[in-house]
Parts: structure tokens; sequence; C-alpha cells
């Protein structure tokens, strides 16, 4: 959240954001890059802890919005529709919470409902809104399942989500183009392999 502390003539002063104040963020930043062996006041540095901490809005932004809110909007005149609905190939950019370093990837989403159904954009929202956090695959893999399902109260929800680790392939074991892979099922995708195989066949 964002907090504009004013002084006596009404203009912004002091900025903070979830009780941290953006000078100190800034500061911390500086600290960074002097510890890996640059010179924060350097022309070309001078304006990147302003920089990071605009793009860090803008990455993590996922922690000031709300599933109940995306997926308020639903709808009900579906005609007794009780196929399954599949999104693929939505991308993504999150930050593993282990290093700090990007993951980039795809997540498939396909669900079966129960009298309602939401838009696609709200899906991919969704999505947005769990990979603007500092993440853990397997762990946004299984908020987005359950949030749908819990929602939604659908019948049966499924998603894969493919992505690159990049803590994995420029550090550590470095190995580049390898593709982790997570998978969550909620409800008749769990004891109904006929039709599991159809949403891994739709998103394949
Ligand atoms: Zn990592």
């Amino acid at each position: 959240m964002n907090i504009v502390e004013k002084n006596l003539s009404g203009t912004a002063e002091k900025e903070f954001r979830n009780g941290v104040s953006n000078d100190d963020a800034k500061k911390a930043l500086e600290l960074l890059l002097k510890w890996i062996g640059e010179n924060p006041q350097r022309e070309g540095l001078k304006e990147t802890p302003k920089r990071v901490l605009k793009a860090y809005k803008e990455w993590f932004a996922g922690y000031n919005q709300n599933p109940v809110e995306i997926l308020s909007k639903t709808f009900e005149e579906i005609d007794g529709y009780r196929e399954m609905i599949s999104l693929k190939d939505v991308g993504f950019h999150s930050f593993c919470e282990h290093h700090f370093a990007p993951i980039i990837g795809k997540v498939h989403i396909g669900y079966i409902p129960n009298k309602k159904v939401v838009g696609l954009s709200k899906l991919a929202r969704l999505i947005e809104m769990y990979a603007r956090r500092l993440q853990v695959q397997e762990k946004m893999t299984a908020e987005i399942g359950n949030t749908l399902q819990n929602h939604l109260d659908c019948l049966g929800v499924g998603v894969v989500v493919e992505a690159e680790h990049h803590c994995m392939c420029s550090r550590g074991i470095k190995k580049q183009g390898s593709l982790m892979k997570t998978s969550h099922f909620t409800g008749i995708f769990l004891d109904n392999s006929d039709k599991k195989n159809e949403f891994m066949r739709s998103i394949s």
C-alpha cells in the first residue's frame, strides 16, 4: 500500500510502501550496488535505484490484488454447459522466492463449470496476480487451481505450469533450456482419467 506523507506546504515529502520509505529502499539498492563492486554515484547508476523501485512496483503488483475481486464477475446463463473450458499458453513472468531470479513460462488451465463460468481475461488476470509475487512454481500452480475451484465452485480444475528458472539456468548448475513442469488437479480430474486426458490433450 502506498502512503505519501505531506509537509506543511502540502507537497509530497516522503513516500512509503508497506511501511518502508522509498528513500530507505533506494539506500538498500545502493548498498547492493556497492556490495557487487559498483559505484552507485556514477552517471549510469545514479537513477538506477529509483528505476528499480518503479519496476518492482510493477513486478510485485500481485501483493496488492485480491482474487475475490478478480473473479467476482461470473456468468450463469450458460444453458447447462458442463463440458471443459480450457485456456492454453498464457505467458507469465515471476521471480523465484529462493534466489530472486526470474521464472519465465506458461500456464494452461482447464475447468468444468457447475452453473457458472468466468471471463477468459479473468483467468489471465488471476495468473498474473499470483505471478507478480515472489513464487515457488509448485505453490503458484496449486494457488491458481485452488482459487478457481473455491470461487467458481466448479466440477474440477486442472492447471499445468511449465517454466524456465533463471536461478538454475544462469547460476548454480547452469542448465539452459530445461523446463520445470508442475500440475494441480481438483474435483473430477482427480478420479476421472478420461477427463484428465482430455485436458492434457487440449493443452498439448
Ligand atoms: Zn531459485
